[in-house]
Protein backbone atom coordinates (compact mmCIF):
# COMPACT_ATOMS: atom_id res chain seq x y z
CA UNK A 1 0.00 0.00 0.00
CA UNK A 2 1.22 3.35 -1.05
CA UNK A 3 -1.40 5.23 0.55
CA UNK A 4 0.11 8.35 2.46
CA UNK A 5 0.16 7.22 6.18
CA UNK A 6 -2.92 9.27 8.68
CA UNK A 7 -0.05 9.27 11.23
CA UNK A 8 3.25 10.18 11.34
CA UNK A 9 5.87 10.25 14.05
CA UNK A 10 9.72 10.96 13.39
CA UNK A 11 12.12 10.54 15.77
CA UNK A 12 9.87 11.92 18.56
CA UNK A 13 11.81 13.15 21.70
CA UNK A 14 9.40 13.94 24.80
CA UNK A 15 10.97 14.73 28.56
CA UNK A 16 8.36 15.07 31.40
CA UNK A 17 10.05 17.41 34.40
CA UNK A 18 12.88 18.09 32.67
CA UNK A 19 13.58 14.46 32.38
CA UNK A 20 13.74 12.52 28.54
CA UNK A 21 11.72 9.44 28.78
CA UNK A 22 10.87 8.97 24.93
CA UNK A 23 14.47 8.98 22.95
CA UNK A 24 13.75 9.18 19.32
CA UNK A 25 10.87 6.83 18.62
CA UNK A 26 9.18 6.41 14.84
CA UNK A 27 6.45 5.30 13.63
CA UNK A 28 3.51 5.63 10.74
CA UNK A 29 0.04 4.17 10.79
CA UNK A 30 -2.23 4.38 7.58
CA UNK A 31 -5.92 3.82 7.64
CA UNK A 32 -7.13 0.50 7.72
CA UNK A 33 -4.31 -0.95 9.66
CA UNK A 34 -4.08 -1.98 13.33
CA UNK A 35 -0.87 -1.33 15.18
CA UNK A 36 0.21 -2.88 18.68
CA UNK A 37 2.40 -1.23 20.67
CA UNK A 38 3.94 -3.31 23.58
CA UNK A 39 6.36 -2.89 26.15
CA UNK A 40 7.63 -3.21 29.97
CA UNK A 41 5.80 -1.08 32.25
CA UNK A 42 7.71 2.37 32.40
CA UNK A 43 9.04 2.22 28.49
CA UNK A 44 7.10 5.31 27.79
CA UNK A 45 3.59 4.14 26.06
CA UNK A 46 1.40 6.22 28.24
CA UNK A 47 4.23 9.14 27.64
CA UNK A 48 3.77 8.49 23.92
CA UNK A 49 -0.14 8.13 23.91
CA UNK A 50 -0.77 11.21 26.14
CA UNK A 51 1.75 13.06 24.07
CA UNK A 52 0.08 12.29 20.70
CA UNK A 53 -3.03 13.32 21.98
CA UNK A 54 -1.32 16.99 23.29
CA UNK A 55 -1.26 16.54 27.15
CA UNK A 56 0.72 20.02 28.07
CA UNK A 57 2.97 17.96 30.71
CA UNK A 58 4.89 16.31 27.78
CA UNK A 59 7.48 18.62 26.20
CA UNK A 60 7.94 17.61 22.53
CA UNK A 61 12.05 18.90 22.63
CA UNK A 62 12.93 17.20 19.10
CA UNK A 63 10.76 15.41 16.46
CA UNK A 64 8.15 15.67 14.77
CA UNK A 65 4.07 14.66 14.76
CA UNK A 66 1.74 14.46 11.33
CA UNK A 67 -1.39 14.05 11.22
CA UNK A 68 -3.04 13.97 8.07
CA UNK A 69 -0.03 15.61 6.68
CA UNK A 70 0.17 18.52 9.04
CA UNK A 71 2.06 18.95 11.90
CA UNK A 72 0.36 19.09 14.99
CA UNK A 73 2.83 19.96 18.08
CA UNK A 74 0.71 23.67 18.27
CA UNK A 75 -2.71 22.06 18.19
CA UNK A 76 -4.44 21.78 21.48
CA UNK A 77 -6.10 18.34 22.66
CA UNK A 78 -9.47 19.52 21.60
CA UNK A 79 -8.23 20.57 18.33
CA UNK A 80 -6.42 16.99 17.66
CA UNK A 81 -9.48 15.16 18.28
CA UNK A 82 -11.65 17.11 16.42
CA UNK A 83 -9.41 16.91 13.67
CA UNK A 84 -10.09 12.60 13.87
CA UNK A 85 -7.49 11.82 16.13
CA UNK A 86 -8.91 10.04 18.89
CA UNK A 87 -7.76 8.81 22.45
CA UNK A 88 -10.16 6.61 24.34
CA UNK A 89 -10.10 8.60 27.59
CA UNK A 90 -7.79 6.40 30.23
CA UNK A 91 -9.23 7.80 33.65
CA UNK A 92 -12.75 8.66 32.87
CA UNK A 93 -14.77 10.72 35.07
CA UNK A 94 -18.11 10.33 35.90
CA UNK A 95 -20.55 12.91 35.33
CA UNK A 96 -23.60 12.82 37.21
CA UNK A 97 -26.71 14.02 35.38
CA UNK A 98 -25.23 14.27 31.58
CA UNK A 99 -26.26 10.69 29.78
CA UNK A 100 -24.04 8.85 27.72
CA UNK A 101 -26.15 10.34 24.67
CA UNK A 102 -25.71 13.52 25.62
CA UNK A 103 -22.29 13.32 26.12
CA UNK A 104 -21.59 11.68 23.05
CA UNK A 105 -23.90 14.67 20.94
CA UNK A 106 -21.93 16.97 22.22
CA UNK A 107 -18.59 15.51 21.66
CA UNK A 108 -20.05 14.71 17.98
CA UNK A 109 -20.93 18.33 17.53
CA UNK A 110 -17.82 19.76 18.73
CA UNK A 111 -16.00 17.15 16.54
CA UNK A 112 -18.26 18.98 13.38
CA UNK A 113 -18.32 22.33 14.51
CA UNK A 114 -14.98 23.11 12.05
CA UNK A 115 -16.56 22.50 8.95
CA UNK A 116 -19.85 24.60 10.60
CA UNK A 117 -18.10 27.52 10.79
CA UNK A 118 -16.59 27.28 7.18
CA UNK A 119 -13.75 30.12 8.10
CA UNK A 120 -15.58 32.71 7.71
CA UNK A 121 -15.84 33.76 11.05
CA UNK A 122 -19.68 33.73 11.17
CA UNK A 123 -21.45 31.78 13.76
CA UNK A 124 -22.06 28.25 12.58
CA UNK A 125 -25.68 28.32 10.63
CA UNK A 126 -26.33 24.88 12.09
CA UNK A 127 -26.79 24.00 16.23
CA UNK A 128 -24.99 20.57 15.04
CA UNK A 129 -26.66 17.58 14.23
CA UNK A 130 -30.73 17.17 14.60
CA UNK A 131 -31.98 14.93 17.93
CA UNK A 132 -33.92 12.94 15.74
CA UNK A 133 -30.82 12.56 13.55
CA UNK A 134 -28.42 11.63 16.20
CA UNK A 135 -30.79 9.30 17.94
CA UNK A 136 -30.99 7.27 14.89
CA UNK A 137 -27.18 7.35 14.42
CA UNK A 138 -26.83 6.00 18.28
CA UNK A 139 -29.39 3.38 17.40
CA UNK A 140 -27.33 1.81 14.42
CA UNK A 141 -24.13 2.02 16.41
CA UNK A 142 -25.46 0.09 19.72
CA UNK A 143 -26.81 -2.35 17.22
CA UNK A 144 -23.64 -2.84 15.27
CA UNK A 145 -22.08 -3.22 18.84
CA UNK A 146 -24.95 -5.24 20.34
CA UNK A 147 -25.29 -3.03 23.40
CA UNK A 148 -28.26 -2.64 25.01
CA UNK A 149 -30.67 0.68 24.65
CA UNK A 150 -30.85 1.61 27.67
CA UNK A 151 -26.80 1.84 28.07
CA UNK A 152 -27.25 5.16 26.26
CA UNK A 153 -29.97 6.94 28.71
CA UNK A 154 -27.11 5.97 31.45
CA UNK A 155 -25.16 8.44 33.39
CA UNK A 156 -21.87 8.77 32.05
CA UNK A 157 -19.43 6.42 34.21
CA UNK A 158 -21.82 7.50 37.20
CA UNK A 159 -21.13 3.90 38.91
CA UNK A 160 -20.24 2.34 35.33
CA UNK A 161 -18.47 -0.81 35.86
CA UNK A 162 -14.49 -1.13 34.11
CA UNK A 163 -16.64 -3.27 30.86
CA UNK A 164 -19.40 -0.49 30.90
CA UNK A 165 -16.74 2.47 31.05
CA UNK A 166 -15.17 0.25 28.31
CA UNK A 167 -18.32 0.39 26.20
CA UNK A 168 -19.41 3.68 26.50
CA UNK A 169 -15.80 4.18 25.23
CA UNK A 170 -15.87 2.10 21.95
CA UNK A 171 -19.72 3.61 21.42
CA UNK A 172 -18.11 7.18 21.57
CA UNK A 173 -15.38 5.68 18.69
CA UNK A 174 -18.18 4.55 16.87
CA UNK A 175 -20.06 8.16 16.96
CA UNK A 176 -17.19 10.06 16.05
CA UNK A 177 -15.33 8.23 13.39
CA UNK A 178 -11.84 9.21 14.16
CA UNK A 179 -9.16 8.70 11.45
CA UNK A 180 -6.79 7.07 13.68
CA UNK A 181 -7.56 6.22 17.41
CA UNK A 182 -5.46 5.47 20.53
CA UNK A 183 -6.49 3.20 22.92
CA UNK A 184 -3.69 2.78 25.94
CA UNK A 185 -5.19 -0.35 27.69
CA UNK A 186 -3.45 0.23 31.08
CA UNK A 187 -3.39 -3.63 31.88
CA UNK A 188 -4.51 -4.13 34.74
CA UNK A 189 -7.81 -3.60 35.74
CA UNK A 190 -9.46 -4.89 32.68
CA UNK A 191 -10.85 -7.95 33.38
CA UNK A 192 -11.99 -10.71 30.70
CA UNK A 193 -15.39 -8.95 30.16
CA UNK A 194 -13.67 -5.46 29.16
CA UNK A 195 -11.23 -7.03 27.04
CA UNK A 196 -13.58 -8.52 25.03
CA UNK A 197 -15.56 -5.61 24.62
CA UNK A 198 -12.88 -3.31 23.44
CA UNK A 199 -11.50 -6.51 21.34
CA UNK A 200 -15.30 -6.97 19.87
CA UNK A 201 -15.45 -2.79 19.42
CA UNK A 202 -12.22 -2.68 17.66
CA UNK A 203 -12.85 -5.20 15.43
CA UNK A 204 -16.29 -4.04 14.51
CA UNK A 205 -15.13 -0.52 14.03
CA UNK A 206 -11.57 -1.21 11.56
CA UNK A 207 -11.95 -1.06 8.75
CA UNK A 208 -10.10 0.69 5.52
CA UNK A 209 -11.63 4.21 7.37
CA UNK A 210 -9.32 3.93 10.42
CA UNK A 211 -6.22 3.18 12.04
CA UNK A 212 -6.17 1.77 15.26
CA UNK A 213 -2.94 2.33 17.53
CA UNK A 214 -3.65 -0.76 20.60
CA UNK A 215 -1.16 0.28 23.77
CA UNK A 216 -0.68 -3.08 25.84
CA UNK A 217 1.73 -4.15 28.45
CA UNK A 218 -0.16 -8.10 27.88
CA UNK A 219 -0.54 -9.53 24.31
CA UNK A 220 -3.89 -10.99 26.29
CA UNK A 221 -6.16 -9.00 24.32
CA UNK A 222 -3.97 -9.66 20.94
CA UNK A 223 -5.62 -13.65 21.36
CA UNK A 224 -9.06 -11.09 20.14
CA UNK A 225 -7.38 -8.72 18.32
CA UNK A 226 -5.34 -9.69 15.33
CA UNK A 227 -3.17 -6.27 14.30
CA UNK A 228 -1.07 -6.29 11.13
CA UNK A 229 1.88 -5.01 13.05
CA UNK A 230 3.61 -5.40 16.36
CA UNK A 231 5.83 -2.58 18.24
CA UNK A 232 7.96 -3.12 21.01
CA UNK A 233 9.15 -0.50 23.03
CA UNK A 234 11.86 -0.26 25.69
CA UNK A 235 13.08 2.72 26.89
CA UNK A 236 11.43 4.98 25.10
CA UNK A 237 11.56 3.79 21.53
CA UNK A 238 11.01 0.93 19.43
CA UNK A 239 13.37 -1.66 19.60
CA UNK A 240 11.63 -4.35 17.46
CA UNK A 241 9.01 -4.78 14.64
CA UNK A 242 6.64 -7.32 13.11
CA UNK A 243 3.92 -8.80 12.36
CA UNK A 244 1.41 -10.68 14.75
CA UNK A 245 3.59 -13.92 15.76
CA UNK A 246 5.66 -11.31 17.24
CA UNK A 247 3.33 -10.74 20.10
CA UNK A 248 3.35 -14.55 20.39
CA UNK A 249 7.02 -14.90 21.06
CA UNK A 250 7.17 -12.34 23.59
CA UNK A 251 4.26 -14.03 25.05
CA UNK A 252 6.30 -17.05 25.29
CA UNK A 253 9.74 -15.09 26.21
CA UNK A 254 8.82 -11.97 27.82
CA UNK A 255 10.25 -8.53 26.82
CA UNK A 256 13.79 -9.40 27.94
CA UNK A 257 15.16 -10.90 24.56
CA UNK A 258 13.84 -7.82 22.86
CA UNK A 259 16.38 -6.09 25.68
CA UNK A 260 19.09 -8.59 24.83
CA UNK A 261 18.54 -8.69 21.17
CA UNK A 262 19.54 -4.87 20.87
CA UNK A 263 22.78 -5.93 21.90
CA UNK A 264 23.36 -9.06 20.10
CA UNK A 265 21.80 -7.56 17.28
CA UNK A 266 24.61 -5.17 17.07
CA UNK A 267 26.77 -7.94 16.26
P1 LIG B 1 4.36 2.79 30.35
O1 LIG B 1 3.03 3.32 29.97
O2 LIG B 1 5.10 2.12 29.23
O3 LIG B 1 4.31 1.93 31.55
P2 LIG B 1 4.94 5.51 31.12
O4 LIG B 1 4.90 6.35 29.91
O5 LIG B 1 3.78 5.56 32.02
O6 LIG B 1 5.31 4.02 30.72
O7 LIG B 1 6.22 5.93 31.97
C1 LIG B 1 7.52 6.06 31.40
C2 LIG B 1 8.41 6.80 32.36
O8 LIG B 1 8.00 8.16 32.43
C3 LIG B 1 8.37 6.28 33.79
O9 LIG B 1 9.70 6.30 34.28
C4 LIG B 1 7.49 7.27 34.50
O10 LIG B 1 7.87 7.36 35.85
C5 LIG B 1 7.75 8.56 33.75
N1 LIG B 1 6.56 9.44 33.72
C6 LIG B 1 5.48 9.28 32.95
N2 LIG B 1 4.57 10.25 33.17
C7 LIG B 1 5.10 11.04 34.12
C8 LIG B 1 4.66 12.22 34.80
N3 LIG B 1 3.48 12.76 34.52
N4 LIG B 1 5.50 12.76 35.70
C9 LIG B 1 6.69 12.20 35.97
N5 LIG B 1 7.16 11.10 35.38
C10 LIG B 1 6.39 10.52 34.48
MG1 LIG C 1 1.05 2.93 30.59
Amino acid sequence: MSQTPELVVKDLHVAVEGKEILKGLSLEVRKGEIHALMGPNGSGKSTFANTLMGHPRYEVTHGDILFKGQSVLEMEADERSRAGLFMAFQYPVAIPGVSVANFLRTALNARLAPAATNGSGAPPAKRGIPPKEFRSLLQEKMKLLRMDDTFAGRYLNDGFSGGEKKRAEILQMAVLKPEVAIMDETDSGLDIDALRIVADGVNALAGPAMGVLLITHYQRILNYIKPHYVHVMVDGRIQLSGGAELALELEARGYDFVREGKEVSAS
